[in-house]
């Protein structure tokens, strides 16, 4: 394979980006592989970025010990027990019977639960953890 640029000369490797044969001469050499231009280093390093990024939120390799339990599905969690209990010791302290109030909240903390529920187990089937 020969060099993109100069026709003659053999190409020691590709560019990361471009996959253009690069010779000697051509190739920018960065950290730990090659690129025929500032451009493509750009890009490389975009790219890089944005797999490191991916790997975070999917918890892969490095960031595999750091996965946790899904904010959202926390959130809601607390949110539904939140509600719940306090229609529930709304209707212990104040009222013999179910007051709309009570209902709003207790209907309110169960529908909480049933979105915990859902996002996590949308959550551990697309293996995102936010
Ligand atoms: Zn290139
Ligand atoms: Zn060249």
């Amino acid at each position: 394979m020969h060099c993109y640029n100069h026709q003659t000369k053999e190409a020691i490797g590709l560019c990361r980006h471009c996959f253009k044969g690069l010779c000697q001469e051509c190739c920018q050499k960065n950290e730990d592989f090659l690129v025929c231009s500032e451009n493509c280093a750009q890009k490389v390093s975009e790219i890089e970025e944005m797999n490191e990024r991916a790997k975070n939120i999917y918890g892969i390799g490095k960031y595999a010990s750091k996965r946790h339990f899904p904010l959202s599905v926390v959130l809601y969690l607390c949110m539904g027990v939140l509600f719940i209990s306090l229609g529930v010791s709304d209707l212990i302290l104040y009222h013999v019977s179910l007051s709309n109030y009570d209902i709003f909240f207790i209907s309110f903390g169960v529908l909480c639960l049933l979105f915990s529920l859902l996002a996590w187990r949308r959550t551990s089937k697309i293996g995102i953890i936010l």
